[in-house]
């Protein structure tokens, strides 16, 4: 009998609760905690025999920690923002609970996206024998699985990685983002960067681009930018010279972009409107529709893969190792959309793998550190199949 606690009721956390509840021998009872309730008990109407709910401000570790108590979870996955990461992974470690999550910390006031923080809880996680699983959504998540499956099983040494992401879907709005607008909005504008032997290479925020030829999806323009994976990367793919993430975007989203960035809407900071403080970007998430919203409409697939070269008994290898994903089968699974689902399927698939021991691996672990080999089987059960195409030398 495992329990879980689910913060966050979003778009991705919503695909996390359905695809758990595909599995009840595993994921036998659910405890749906977020900000606004209401998305709570929508939740909790698909199953109110399995799932109890409550509100939450995940900001308060104390609230968290109380909560924790109360409902006695095996894991907490965290699917609210990463602004909450640092404050549940201290309720996880007081209530001593294994923690789970699908995007790294970020404060509030600077766009960073970087893992400092939560590596420093490395030490009190390994003592305390509990688990932090970093990173188990896409991208992070399935990149960095890919990155580790090719390591193990395609390569003796890996050169370059090149993470590709493309959504050539079409939700039928002229701008929306597809997962939260506020965080989706922060990584985008901030300043590009990649790594290249040993050290950062920055950039200035979508100067770069490149065409790619995606499978099922045809030719697209991908932007570099900056993408949390790259950090963790860096570190746990031994030996990798160089590592870029790229992005693809329509010609309409960056006009969109450009137009919000020169009109001050996406700034971070605080500005005083009829006397009160307000976020600009903040402000633009509330009008803006809610990923959760984008589903029904959408048409279209993503693919989302990585381009790996290195050797292989001394010969130079390609290979790109990839998952496409289709909008509205997704809609017509758990009525949400690809980007949302791809980010709730491997969370689901995380939370499995730590609850049945086949992941136990004590401290802050970002998801490359484990053996991909269960979560690559785990990926083509449970709705995101993957497919290597190897380019030889
Ligand atoms: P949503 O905005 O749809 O969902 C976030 C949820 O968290 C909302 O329900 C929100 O409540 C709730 N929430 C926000 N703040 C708090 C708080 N202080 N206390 C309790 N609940 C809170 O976002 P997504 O579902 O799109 O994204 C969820 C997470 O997944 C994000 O961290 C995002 O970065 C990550 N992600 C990861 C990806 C990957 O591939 N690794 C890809 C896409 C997303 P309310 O409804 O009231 O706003």
């Amino acid at each position: 009998m495992n329990k879980i606690l689910l913060i966050g009721a979003g778009a991705a956390g919503s695909v996390v609760a359905k695809k758990c509840l595909q599995l009840p021998d595993i994921f036998s009872r659910l405890h749906i905690a977020s900000r606004t309730l209401s998305k709570c008990r929508k939740l909790q109407d698909l199953s109110p025999h399995t799932i109890s709910i409550s509100q939450l401000d995940a900001d308060c570790t104390d609230t968290v920690y109380d909560l924790i108590k109360e409902q006695s979870p095996n894991l907490v996955i965290n699917m609210a923002l990463p602004y909450q990461d640092i404050s549940i992974m201290k309720a996880c470690l007081k209530a001593g609970v294994n923690y789970l999550d699908t995007a790294n910390y970020e404060p509030k006031d600077e766009a960073k996206f970087c893992y400092k923080w939560q590596w420093d809880f490395h030490e009190k996680f390994k003592e305390a024998g509990l688990t932090a699983l970093l990173g188990s959504g896409f991208d992070p998540g399935v990149t960095n699985v890919f990155c580790a499956y090719a390591q193990k099983e395609y390569f003796d040494t890996i050169e370059t990685i090149d993470i590709l992401d493309c959504n050539a879907g079409d939700h039928g709005h002229p701008f929306a983002t597809n997962f939260n607008p506020e965080i989706n909005i922060r990584e985008i504008t901030q300043r590009g960067k990649y790594w290249d032997n040993g050290k950062w290479i920055e950039t200035d925020p979508l100067s770069q681009s490149r065409l790619f030829d995606f499978p099922e999806v045809g030719e697209k323009k991908a932007y570099l930018m900056y993408h949390e994976e790259i950090e963790s990367l860096a570190k746990n793919i031994k030996g990798v010279e160089t590592i870029r993430f790229w992005m693809t975007f329509s010609e309409e989203y960056l006009t969109h972009l450009k137009v919000l960035q020169n009109v001050g809407m996406t700034r971070i900071d605080t500005v005083k409107f009829n006397g009160q403080d307000i976020v600009p970007l903040q402000f633009l998430k509330e009008v803006l529709p809610e990923p959760s919203s984008l589903g029904e409409n959408y048409q279209g697939k993503t693919c989302i893969g990585c381009l790996i070269k290195g050797k292989k008994d001394g010969q130079d290898k390609t290979i790109f190792i990839y998952n496409i994903c289709d909008h509205q089968d997704c809609y017509k699974e758990v009525q949400s959309q690809a980007v949302s689902y791809t980010t709730g399927v491997p969370a689901m698939i995380g939370a499995k793998l730590l609850l049945e021991g086949t992941w136990n691996k004590p401290g802050t672990i970002n998801i490359e550190e484990f053996d991909p080999t269960p979560f690559m089987d785990a990926l083509n059960k449970y709705g995101l199949p993957w497919k290597v195409i190897e380019y030889g030398s």
